[in-house]
């Protein structure tokens, strides 16, 4: 029961066949989101790198893979793709942090451009090591609880 582009109009207060499964789709998803529970929720277990379901399992693998199902609940992560919001996240958030260091750092001690150069780049590879796999487990914990795949057909 799809409709295509030369379905007929629907005529004033009638539903197309597209409208009546879209609202069978949402109907479904918005049970499946109210199973999964709060949003926030979900985000801080993917942000303490736990899985959104249980909170106990690990939602990475190794570094930034992700583990393709929960180790305790059991739940499959496998066809969650987060592609780049992790990184754009990341860049957001230590960009915001690390300017004003560097501006602060400046302002009061006045160290050479090679001091610069060294503390930052430091600085900024530990923060990215440490805050990219939170901000990867996060944007799945996301995903997960909007029961969204990342793929390009959402429904
Ligand atoms: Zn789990």
């Amino acid at each position: 029961m799809t409709a295509h582009r030369d379905d007929p109009p629907a005529r004033e207060g009638e539903t197309t066949s597209w409208e009546a499964e879209w609202a069978a789709h949402k109907a479904v998803n918005a049970a499946e989101r109210r199973k999964r529970g709060p949003i926030l929720r979900c985000m801080a277990r993917g942000f303490r790198l736990r899985c959104p379901r249980c909170g106990e399992g690990k939602v990475l693998r190794r570094f930034l893979e992700p583990n393709p199902a929960c180790d305790c609940c059991g739940e499959d992560y496998s066809a969650i793709r987060t592609d780049d919001f992790a990184p754009w996240l990341g860049i957001l958030v230590i960009g915001h942090v690390l300017v004003p260091l560097a501006i602060l750092v400046e302002t009061l001690f006045q160290p050479s451009l090679t001091a610069h150069l060294i503390i930052w780049t430091l600085v900024g590879l530990e923060m990215v090591l440490l805050f990219l796999p939170r901000a990867k487990g996060m944007a799945l914990g996301l995903m997960w609880s909007l029961n969204l795949r990342g793929d390009e057909h959402q429904h």
